[in-house]
This record gives structure tokens, C-alpha cells and sequence, in this order.
């Protein structure tokens, strides 16, 4: 883990490579509070946590502008948690879900922002949806099935691999699903890209990235 004044550095320098149309979505899994607070007083609103557990701890020991998204994959009977406060949830990856997501976000009188989770990695450990179940997703949402949900966008996470060509294979190929659904209605966020493989993100046409290690260095543990 690095001290405050390195992860200040790292956070400018960051915030100055990246084009002013792209959000930086800074994620601050197993990093404390502490930490979090030095980059949101340099300005950062938008923060992710992959962990229902450790997003509930952190929300009420900070500023409450702070937008917190979630980019884990999430269990049903856990959306109650998080229902009144989470900013995006950007790891939808299950009809089942998101029906779950509206229903508790109606009993909070919430319209809640998510992202759908494409599977584009390689890797089996790694989840999301299939083209095709994303597709039916967004009929069922555009005739009106999940009226308290508002669908923005798309998340991906590419293999995890040196290999250029693959990682831009992957998402070229998400950016193309994203302009499919665009037609339909317009989607804004387009999230993916992390530490090691943002520009090349950014490059596909990302909107939002996701960015820990290149902020807070590296975790301690990773779960
Ligand atoms: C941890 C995580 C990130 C950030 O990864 P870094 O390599 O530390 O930037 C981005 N997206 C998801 C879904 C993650 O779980």
C-alpha cells in the first residue's frame, strides 16, 4: 500500500492523461477510509467497491456527495443493503437481478441507475451476460418491465492477458453491442477498462473507466 502523497501523485497524474469526456470511477476496494478521503479532497466524486460488505462500512464514514458504485458481482438477497444509497450499479449480469433491483428499489421510492455486465473475457470465473440474454434484458426494459430502473450503459472486463490484440478484440466487441442497444434508445456510459488496460479502453470507445492500483497502488490482498 502507498502512503497519502503517493497516491495524490498518482491520482493527478492520472486525472491529467485522461480526456475531459471520460469518467474516472475510482476503486477503492481494501483500501481504507483514510485513503479514499485524500482523493476525494483532490476533487473525486465517483467512487466502486466490488464487496456489499465493505461498501456498506465505508458509505457513513464519508462525505455524502460521493457517489458510490458498485462493480462486484452482486447476490440477490443483498441488494436490500445497498437499495437507498448506491449510485450505479454496474454489474447487473442476471435478469433475475435486476428484477430483484427493481422491486426494492420501488419499496425505497428510487429510480436506480445500473449497467449490464457483458461476458467478453475469456476466463469462465469471470461473470456476465451473454449477448443474447443482454438483448432480451433491454426489450423486456424498453416495454417496460423494470419501471424503476434505468438501464446506461454497459460494463466489461477484458481477459486478463498481455495480448493487445485480444484485449481490443474484446472491446471492440462490447463497444459494437453498445452501439447495437444505442439504436434502440440512447445508452450513456460505456465502462471498461482498469489499471493495466484503459487507454486501450479508452481508444474502443469507452466513456467510463474503472481504476484502482494506478490510484492506490497495490492491494494488500486481493479478494
Ligand atoms: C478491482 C476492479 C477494477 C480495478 O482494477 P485495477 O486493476 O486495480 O485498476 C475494475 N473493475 C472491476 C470490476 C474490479 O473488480
Amino acid at each position: 500500500m502507498e502512503n497519502t502523497k503517493e497516491i495524490e501523485q498518482n491520482y493527478q497524474h492520472l486525472v491529467e492523461s485522461l480526456p475531459q469526456n471520460v469518467e474516472l470511477v475510482a476503486v477503492s476496494k481494501t483500501h481504507p477510509v483514510e485513503m479514499i478521503r485524500a482523493v476525494y479532497d483532490l476533487g473525486q466524486k465517483v467512487f466502486a467497491e466490488n464487496k456489499v460488505q465493505e461498501i456498506v462500512e465505508k458509505y457513513p464514514l464519508l462525505p455524502k456527495d460521493i457517489r458510490w458504485d458498485l462493480i462486484g458481482h452482486l447476490q440477490r438477497n443483498k441488494v436490500k443493503h445497498i437499495i437507498d444509497f448506491i449510485g450505479t450499479i454496474q454489474s447487473v449480469d442476471s435478469e433475475k437481478l435486476l428484477m430483484e433491483i427493481d422491486r426494492q428499489a420501488k419499496n425505497c421510492n428510487r429510480k436506480v441507475n445500473v449497467l449490464l455486465q457483458i461476458k467478453i473475457a475469456e476466463e469462465e470465473s469471470k461473470y456476465g451476460l451473454e449477448l443474447y440474454e443482454a438483448k432480451e434484458i433491454f426489450e423486456d426494459w424498453l416495454n417496460g418491465k423494470f419501471p424503476n430502473i434505468e438501464i446506461t450503459g454497459l460494463m466489461g472486463m477484458a481477459t486478463f492477458t498481455e495480448n493487445e490484440t485480444q484485449i481490443r478484440k474484446e472491446f471492440t466487441y462490447l463497444k459494437q453491442i453498445f452501439d447495437q442497444l444505442s439504436l434502440k434508445k440512447k445508452l450513456t456510459t460505456l465502462s471498461m477498462g482498469m489499471s493495466g488496460d484503459y487507454q486501450l479502453a479508452i481508444e474502443c470507445g469507452a466513456t467510463s473507466v474503472r481504476i484502482g492500483s494506478a490510484i492506490f497502488g497495490h492491494r494488500a490482498y486481493n479478494l
